[in-house]
C-alpha cells in the first residue's frame, strides 16, 4: 500500500501508525489499561533525565567522588542497550542476543575489541551481569554509570570498588532520585518545562469509552504524582470535566511487574491526603487503590485475560510479564518510532540503491568463487595455474573492494540519525536489534504514542502483515 493510498484511506501518516506484531481485533478489547509514565505523559525525555542525573550527581558529591565535572551526555546510550555489570560496558546485540557493538566507560571498542569480549555467545538477559535498558528512565543510570567506569578505571573512585558494585551504586542512587520525591514536586512546580502535551489523547480515549470498553489507570507512580500530572496533562482539553471521568479504576503504587505476577493486598483511597483503607473483594467502578494485582482486576470486573489491552512503556513492566504470565494483550509505546520513521522515509531512495548494490554483490562474490574453484580445479588438472583465471580473480576481487566501498559509505549515512554512536534503535546492522526482538515477541502491538489509536476508532482490526523468511525471495530479483 503506498503511503498516498492510506492517506486517502483516512490511515494516519506513516509515524503515526500502529505496528502490528499479532493480529488485534480492537473491538473485541473491553478492558484497556493504561499506564502512566512515558505512557499516557510523555516528558521532554533530556530535561527529565538530565535532572535525574543532576540529582544523582548530588548524592555521589556527598560522598567526596569527583562527579562535580561530569555532565549528561544522552547521547552515550539509548533505550534497548545492555548494561554488562561485570565489565562496566554497553553494548548492542542483534536478535540472537550476539553482541555488535560496545563501548567501556565511554569509549567505544573498535571491531577486534568487542569481537574479543563477547565472541559469539549470545547475551542471556535472565543473568544479572546483564542490566536491559527498558525505559527512557534508564538514560541518565546508564551515562552515568558509563562516565563512573572511566573514574574508576583512572583510580579517581574508593579502590578495590567492582565494576558490578558501580552499578549497584548508581542503581541505589536512581532509586532514591525517584522514590525520595524531591525530584517530583520539581516536576509539579513547573510541569511546562518536562511535560510535553498532546491535545488529540483525550479524544481518543474518550472514544475507547464511548464505545463499551473500561479504562483503568495502572501506575507505579505514588497518587500525589498522579493526580497532579494527569489534571496537568488531560483536564484542559476536557472542557470542565476531569481525568478522572475517563478511568473506570485508577491504581496507584502497582508495583509493576510484580502486580502482574502476585497477589498483593489492594487499600482503596479515603480522602486527598493519601489515607488509605484495607480493601477486601472486587475492586469498584470510580475508586482509587494502591497496591493490588492482576488477577484481582480480571476477577472484579469479570473479563477474560484476553479481551484485555495493557499499553505500556516498559518492555519488561508492562509487556513482557503481562502477556508471559497472564496472556493480557499487549501494547508498547516507544515514542522514537516518530522519528526513526522519518529518517526511513528520507532515506527511502538511497535504500533502494544499498538494497542494489547488496545483491550485485551477492552475484560478484558468487562468480569469485566460482573463478577460485576454476583456478583449484586447474591445478589439479594441469599442475599449474593459468594466468588468464589469476588476471580475471584480480578484476572480480577490484571490484568487489569497490562495492564494498560504496556500500559502506552508504551504511554509515543509513545509521546517520539522532544517534551517531549506536544507529537505529530497531536494527542492527543488517539485522533486527535485540529491543526490536523484545518488541516482536512481548508487544502484541507498538505505536508512538497512545493517541494513535484515535484515527483507527476503537472498532479497528489490526491486522499483522505478512513476513518474509530468507527462501521467500523476490522473484523479480532472483
Ligand atoms: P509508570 O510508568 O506510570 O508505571 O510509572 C513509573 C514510575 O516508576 C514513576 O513514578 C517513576 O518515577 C518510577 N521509576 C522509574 N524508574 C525508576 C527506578 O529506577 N527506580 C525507582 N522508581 C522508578
Ligand atoms: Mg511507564
Amino acid at each position: 500500500m503506498s503511503e498516498e493510498s492510506a492517506s486517502a484511506a483516512g490511515l494516519p501518516s506513516l509515524p503515526r501508525r500502529v505496528f502490528c506484531n499479532r493480529t488485534l481485533n480492537l473491538r473485541s478489547m473491553q478492558v484497556i489499561g493504561c499506564d502512566m509514565d512515558y505512557t499516557l505523559v510523555h516528558y521532554d525525555t533530556e530535561r527529565w533525565e538530565r535532572r535525574a542525573y543532576e540529582y544523582m550527581q548530588l548524592t555521589f558529591a556527598a560522598r567526596g567522588w569527583p562527579v562535580t565535572e561530569l555532565t549528561f551526555q544522552p547521547e552515550l546510550a539509548s533505550l534497548g542497550l545492555v548494561i554488562d555489570v561485570e565489565r562496566g560496558n554497553l553494548v548492542k546485540a542483534n536478535r540472537f542476543g550476539h553482541v555488535r557493538n560496545a563501548c567501556h566507560g565511554t569509549q567505544m571498542l573498535d571491531f577486534d575489541g568487542w569481537r574479543e569480549a563477547y565472541g559469539t555467545a549470545p547475551i542471556d538477559l535472565g543473568e544479572s551481569r546483564w542490566q536491559f535498558m527498558n525505559t527512557l528512565f534508564s538514560l541518565s543510570e546508564a551515562c552515568l554509570y558509563m562516565q563512573l567506569v572511566d573514574l574508576l578505571d583512572a583510580g579517581k573512585l574508593e579502590p578495590g570498588i567492582s565494576y558490578r558494585e558501580l552499578y549497584r551504586h548508581v542503581r541505589d542512587a536512581l532509586d532514591t532520585t525517584h522514590i525520595e520525591g524531591t525530584l517530583k514536586r520539581e516536576i509539579l512546580a513547573e510541569p511546562e518545562r518536562y511535560v510535553v502535551l498532546d491535545e488529540v489523547l483525550p479524544q481518543a480515549l474518550m472514544n475507547l469509552r464511548a464505545a463499551g470498553k473500561k479504562l483503568l489507570l495502572i501506575t507505579n507512580s505514588e497518587w500525589y504524582y498522579t493526580k497532579h500530572l494527569m489534571s496537568y496533562a488531560f483536564d484542559r482539553f476536557l472542557d470542565g470535566r476531569s481525568w478522572r471521568d475517563l478511568f473506570d479504576i485508577v491504581i496507584v503504587q502497582a508495583r509493576k511487574p510484580s502486580f502482574f505476577s502476585g497477589d498483593a493486598p489492594a487499600f482503596r483511597l479515603v480522602d486527598d491526603r493519601e489515607h488509605y483503607t484495607p480493601h477486601a473483594g472486587k475492586l469498584e467502578l470510580g475508586e482509587v487503590y494502591l497496591g493490588g494485582h492482576a488477577r484481582l482486576v480480571e476477577a472484579s470486573l469479570g473479563v477474560a485475560p484476553d479481551h484485555i489491552l495493557y499499553i505500556g512503556d516498559h518492555i519488561f513492566a508492562d509487556v513482557l510479564v503481562s502477556k508471559d504470565l497472564l496472556r493480557w494483550r499487549t501494547a508498547l509505546i516507544v515514542r522514537e518510532l516518530e522519528y526513526e520513521l522519518e529518517q526511513l522515509r528520507a532515506f527511502g531512495t538511497e535504500q533502494k540503491q544499498l538494497d542494489d548494490w547488496m545483491h550485485e554483490k551477492v552475484l560478484r562474490e558468487h562468480e569469485l568463487s566460482h573463478l577460485r574453484m576454476g583456478l583449484l580445479h586447474e591445478k589439479h588438472a594441469r599442475g599449474r595455474e593459468s594466468s588468464r583465471l589469476h588476471q580475471e580473480i584480480r578484476g572480480a576481487k577490484n571490484q568487489l573492494v569497490e562495492l564494498d566501498r560504496r556500500i559502506s559509505e552508504l551504511v554509515r549515512r543509513s545509521t546517520e540519525g539522532k544517534n551517531q554512536r549506536w544507529g537505529p534503535l530497531m536494527r542492527c546492522g543488517n539485522d533486527k536489534s535485540h529491543l526490536a526482538r523484545q518488541i516482536e515477541r512481548y508487544a502484541d502491538i507498538y505505536m508512538s504514542r497512545v493517541s494513535n489509536l484515535r484515527d483507527y476508532t476503537p472498532y479497528a482490526y489490526l491486522r499483522a502483515p505478512r513476513v518474509n523468511l530468507p527462501h521467500e525471495v523476490d522473484w523479480e530479483r532472483g
